[in-house]
């Protein structure tokens, strides 16, 4: 508890003490409103004041205000007892509230306690501890086992093991050693590394998905802003509801005016609607939040909805369903050796982020001399080409190279990238990559998830995805696409189908990602373009995130449906009782404190939802 919230406990429970001495002693007349105003004030004392301030700054009908005319006015028709009641609940739940918020607020800090406090640099042979902020690209950092890695960058020095748990959700640690690349947020287990950084703190992996996830908020839930605007006309309505009731019978059909005011005092005590104000929001912050825990980052709670009713999952191939990392089954140089043919390949694809570039440089094991290459260009979903002293290579696919070079016919199956220099055809690589482990049961728990269709799109060749579509029992598959050929693909099947779901890898796949209903870029850890793109980001490449991800988001969207059901229900209840004189203030306490009281213990459910 805050200093704060101890204060007002203290006040709530003297005002309590009071107020039974009140109930037990208090005699009719002056002596007794007196002795029931002193807990009021004790109580109530602030709530008056802002109120009648709340005025003057021209706001109307806000919590404070109601609360303020619903106990004077019970004092005023001698109900002193309900007066103080309510006013005593009603700070009850401020302070329940605010500690629930806080409650979660922290524990969602906890879950992603990732923020590393300090470096360690090398400066002139000598180390100091900075403050990750401080420390500039290619230098030098030392991290010790047990530490937070600060920065990302590439092991200089040492092997070790890391455990990027705290991120992905997964405890199973990674092995590093010199040229791996090290994730900032990831905690160094076994040996001392010098590692080099390679971007600003700013830039650095941990410092983008902390601010993703305190800024969720880029997109709301239709249901959240529902309640926004339901609150703004809820509110007035039952204000005007409760003058009706009070004025028109004793007016019009000469009522006793004493009971009809009562009525309309219940009417005021339940038209702050801040069950749902404040527990529709916390649910989705608390789901948004265990997603996280488990390394799924989702930018905001209007894709959490858009997740629970998805109909239509859509997947790029390469990084995404198969591993991306092609191992080099075949060569077949033209008029050149096996091993120039896969060194200028290398040579020009060293740059890309591409997976088949990654894989073709892989293969080849002599040193890149990357001051030979020059104007590297990317023709996304083609290939690349590149000056190689001083000559223009290009690798790609058929399309790409066809329009520089004669090409014979091949037949070959798998990955191919074809190589050229200048004019001239210089062969071609074949690559083999592996369907990933779990991806066929994601797909299968998908449909039983009631995803009605699976779509696969892909650059890559016809048979190639054929086989990779039959093998998942993927529904459809589109091959030989290009970038925009996707974003057209996916147009097109909006309509049709949604919410749409597009899962990529975040290479080459940004546009589509921002075209789908829900972008979802997977092992984005590291790569900073998926993290911009996606609306939901898997910070691993394991595929049973997507419908986990989907089950997160149905389970929170059931409690905030709970939640309104309930709250609504009980106030609609009480104010239809109320205005017939049925029940009174005690249970408009309940449906206005109490309510929100459970709807926050339910809220807080979607943050401890287990996995099955
Ligand atoms: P996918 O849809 O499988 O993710 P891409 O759209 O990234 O594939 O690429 C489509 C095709 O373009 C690849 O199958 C490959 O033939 C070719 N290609 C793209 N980038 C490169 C590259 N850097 N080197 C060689 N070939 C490439
Ligand atoms: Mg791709």
């Amino acid at each position: 508890m805050t200093g704060k919230q101890r204060k007002n406990l203290i006040r709530i429970i003297v005002a309590v003490v009071l107020t039974v001495l009140a109930a037990i002693f208090a005699p009719d007349g002056w002596l007794g409103l007196l002795l029931y105003l002193l807990p009021y004030v004790v109580v109530g004392a602030d709530i008056v004041f802002d109120a009648v301030t709340g005025i003057f700054r021209g706001r109307f009908l806000d919590e404070k205000f109601l609360m303020a005319v619903a106990t004077i006015g019970a004092f005023a028709i001698g109900e002193y007892l309900e007066a103080v009641a309510v006013m005593l609940f009603f700070q009850v739940g401020e302070l329940f509230e605010s500690i629930a918020v806080g409650k979660s607020r922290r524990n969602i800090m906890a879950l992603m306690n990732i923020r590393p406090d300090k470096a360690s640099v090398l400066r002139q042979g000598e180390e100091f501890e900075v403050s990750p902020e401080e420390v500039k690209v290619g230098e030098k950092i030392v991290v010790r086992p047990g530490e937070r890695i600060p920065l990302d960058g590439m092991v200089a020095e040492g092997t070790s093991s890391v455990d990027t748990s705290a991120l992905t959700g997964e405890s199973l640690p990674a092995d590093i050693s010199v040229g791996d690349k090290v994730i900032s947020g990831t905690v160094n287990l076994s040996g001392v590394i010098t590692v080099e950084v390679q971007s600003e703190y700013s830039e650095s992996t941990v410092a983008r998905v902390l601010e993703l996830v305190q800024n969720a908020s880029s997109k709301k839930a239709r249901t959240e802003n529902f309640i926004t605007r339901f609150a703004r006309v809820y509110t007035p309505c039952v204000v005007a509801g409760a003058t009706l009731l009070a004025v028109v019978p004793p007016l019009v059909f000469s009522q006793d005016f004493g009971e009809w005011l009562h009525r309309g005092l219940v009417f005021l005590a339940v038209s702050c609607p801040c069950a749902l104000v404040i527990s529709v929001p916390l649910s989705f912050f608390g789901g948004i939040g265990r997603a996280s825990k488990e390394g799924i980052l989702i930018k905001g709670s209007g894709f959490m909805e858009s997740l629970a009713r998805t109909k239509q999952v859509v997947f790029d191939k390469t990084g995404t369903l198969t591993e991306g990392r092609f191992s080099v089954s075949q060569i077949h140089p033209v008029g050149i050796a096996e091993d120039e043919l896969l060194r200028l390949a290398a040579f020009a694809e060293s740059s890309s982020l591409h997976p088949i570039a990654r894989s073709v440089v892989a293969a080849y094991d002599g040193e890149i001399d990357t001051t030979l290459i020059t104007q590297m260009q990317e023709h996304s979903g083609r290939g690349v080409e590149a000056l190689v002293k001083g000559q223009r290579i290009y690798a790609g696919n058929r399309d790409f190279i066809e329009k520089v070079a004669e090409m014979p016919r091949i037949s070959a199956t798998g990955t191919v990238v074809h190589v050229a220099k200048e004019n001239e055809y210089l062969g071609y690589i074949t690559l083999a990559d592996s369907i990933k482990p779990h991806a066929k049961e994601a797909v299968a728990q998908l449909r039983a998830l009631g995803v009605r269709k699976t779509v696969m799109l892909t650059g890559d060749r016809e048979d190639t995805a054929r086989r990779v579509g039959e093998e998942l029992q993927i529904d459809e598959v589109y091959a030989q696409l290009l970038p925009e050929d996707k974003v057209a693909a996916v147009e097109r099947m909006i309509p049709e189908c949604s919410p749409l779901v597009f899962v990529g890898d975040g290479i080459n796949d940004a546009p589509v990602l921002t075209r789908s209903d829900v972008g979802v870029a997977m092992g984005a850890l590291g790569s900073d373009v998926a993290i911009e793109a996606a609306d939901v980001v898997l910070m691993d490449d394991k595929l049973s995130k997507l419908p986990r991800a989907i089950d997160i988001s149905r389970r929170t969207m059931a409690i905030v449906r709970q939640n309104i059901v309930f709250a609504l229900g009980i106030k609609g209840l009480v104010l239809i009782l109320g205005a017939f004189g049925i029940v009174g203030m005690w249970a408009a306490i309940f449906a206005d404190v109490g309510v929100m009281i459970l709807a926050i213990l339910n809220a807080m459910r979607t943050l401890a939802q287990k996995s099955k």
